[in-house]
């Protein structure tokens, strides 16, 4: 057998899955006991023998697909995680195979080169304007304004992407505190309903989570810009200084906008870095129809978006994007931006604006996920999810005892049976034992909510319709 023998039979293994998956077959979701899968798997043996090749590559491929959640089934409505464009997985062989761990331009020109343009494309989308790639034109590149440019780096996955964008911030406020240390008066502006990465990275600072001040909000949770002025006001009188707001684009658990332009201009008028955690709902800004909920982010001084949630490419890529690229290059260390762009430099070494040193092709998966449709397919797919989680709340709220927690301004929606916090989990519970529907749940407004993240092209109202009846269904049981 050889290796193309393998690679052959683990294709048509995969390809079988997918369309299973999309036919509806099977169960979403099963979780059996870890100690009993590892058995089924005989995975000791196989690591003390070997032998993963032909029938026992087969056998295991049946095994291991058999027990893997199946994103592709349309009633996989449970997480932010992508159904990815198969191209992008082709990314991912292709990165296996070649292992350039492009974080220096020498270790992967192709795999960098491409990440510079995702980024660029990403950047554009924002409104913000890219380096010219090294090696463009020299001439008009010499001595030119660093700040006058954004930059960017893609890094693994948005609770990365947050930290990185922090200490971008941090750089600008407290520049000696790499060497030094992070001062102890500086705090984040956040809202509750900011992604607990948030916490962890100001955590991570030393600051402590306890230096996350919550952020006054309207009724469904959103920063509200009004009393913002007031609030760092606040801060200012206890001798805080505010290291920077950060507005969610969207909101995890409602998946709802903060007011980015009303937003922005507090932040500006207060010189305060505004930081957008665009993780997930940044995609909208690839429709033209969307786009106008992130009016505003042009104004923000660091962005992150995940490609792995609505950008449809395999996990993990998440953009940090910072509008003067001079901060995101001094996140890790001093005076290295103007190395980026040294006229021996024929590409860009990424290792400087990212924790990481071995890096994975990361803008490959996203370039593969996208290009292997094209931007307007894209944006039709972003735009699609986003009705189909509209006309879901319409369903749920036509259904007597069922309540919408906030109409949808993405693909998410949360609701609930009538009854108490603990219905809701009781109701998740045993769905998720069931299997043949796979939902999330979260907690926001003070209360328990199921919750759908409508990621999956395959998923139609008919789904929701089932899922909604069979609620009411386990409901009646209890
Ligand atoms: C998903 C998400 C994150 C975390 O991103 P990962 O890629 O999962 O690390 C951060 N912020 C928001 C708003 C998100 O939706």
């Amino acid at each position: 057998m050889t290796f193309l023998d393998d690679a052959g039979l683990t294709l048509e293994a995969l390809a079988a899955y997918a369309a299973g998956a999309r036919a509806g077959e099977g169960r979403v979701i099963a979780q059996p006991p870890m100690a009993e899968l590892a058995r089924r798997l005989d995975l000791a043996r196989l690591i003390a023998d070997g032998g993963l090749t032909a029938e026992r590559l087969a056998r295991f491929l049946d095994l291991y697909l058999g027990a893997s959640t199946r994103l592709q089934h349309p009633r996989y409505m449970a997480h932010q995680v992508a159904v990815p464009a198969e191209h992008g997985a082709l990314a991912a062989l292709i990165d296996g195979f070649t292992n350039n761990a492009m974080a220096i331009y020498e270790m992967g020109p192709a795999a960098a080169t491409v990440e510079a343009v995702v980024l660029g494309w990403m950047l554009g989308k924002i409104g913000w304007r890219a380096a010219p790639l090294p090696g463009a034109d020299t001439a008009s590149n010499a001595g030119r304004d660093e700040t006058a440019f954004a930059g960017g780096v893609l890094t693994h996955g948005g609770s990365l992407a947050n930290l990185t964008a922090l200490l971008a911030a941090r750089a600008r406020l407290a520049p000696d505190a790499w060497e030094h240390g992070t001062p102890r008066d500086l705090v984040v502006v956040a809202t509750e309903a900011s992604h607990y990465s948030i916490s962890r990275a100001v955590a991570v600072l030393g600051l402590g989570a306890r230096a996350v001040r919550n952020a006054p909000t309207d009724a469904l949770g959103r920063l509200d810009a009004a009393r913002l002025p007031a609030f760092l006001d606040a801060l200012a009188r206890e001798g805080k200084r505010p290291m920077a707001v950060v507005a969610s684009a969207c909101s995890t658990a409602l998946g709802l906008y903060d007011p980015l332009s009303a937003i922005a201009a507090v932040c500006a008028a207060r010189d305060v870095w505004l930081h957008v955690d665009g993780a997930h709902g940044a995609s909208a800004l690839v429709s033209p129809r969307l786009r106008r909920r992130l009016a505003g982010i042009e104004a923000a001084h660091s962005v992150i978006w995940d490609a792995h949630k609505m950008l449809r490419a395999p996990v993990i890529s998440a953009a940090v994007m910072v509008r003067a690229s001079s901060f995101l290059d001094a996140a890790f260390r001093e005076e290295a931006s103007y190395l980026f762009h040294d006229k021996d430099q024929p590409g860009i070494d990424f290792i400087h604006r990212t924790l990481e040193c071995t890096k994975a092709a990361l803008g490959l998966k996203v370039f593969f996920a996208i290009a292997g449709m094209g931007e307007a397919a894209l944006a039709a797919g972003i735009e699609r999810q986003t009705d189909l989680a509209t006309e879901a709340a319409a369903l749920i709220r036509a259904r007597p005892d069922f309540e919408v927690a906030a109409e949808p301004e993405t693909n998410i929606v949360c609701f609930r049976l009538d009854g108490p916090d603990a219905l809701q989990l009781e109701l998740r519970r045993r769905l998720t034992e069931d299997g043949r529907f796979y939902i999330s749940s979260t907690e926001a407004l003070g209360r328990r909510w199921l919750r759908l993240a409508l990621m999956n092209p395959a998923t139609t109202l008919t789904d929701i319709g089932a899922l909604l009846t069979e609620l009411q269904r386990l409901a009646g049981e209890m």
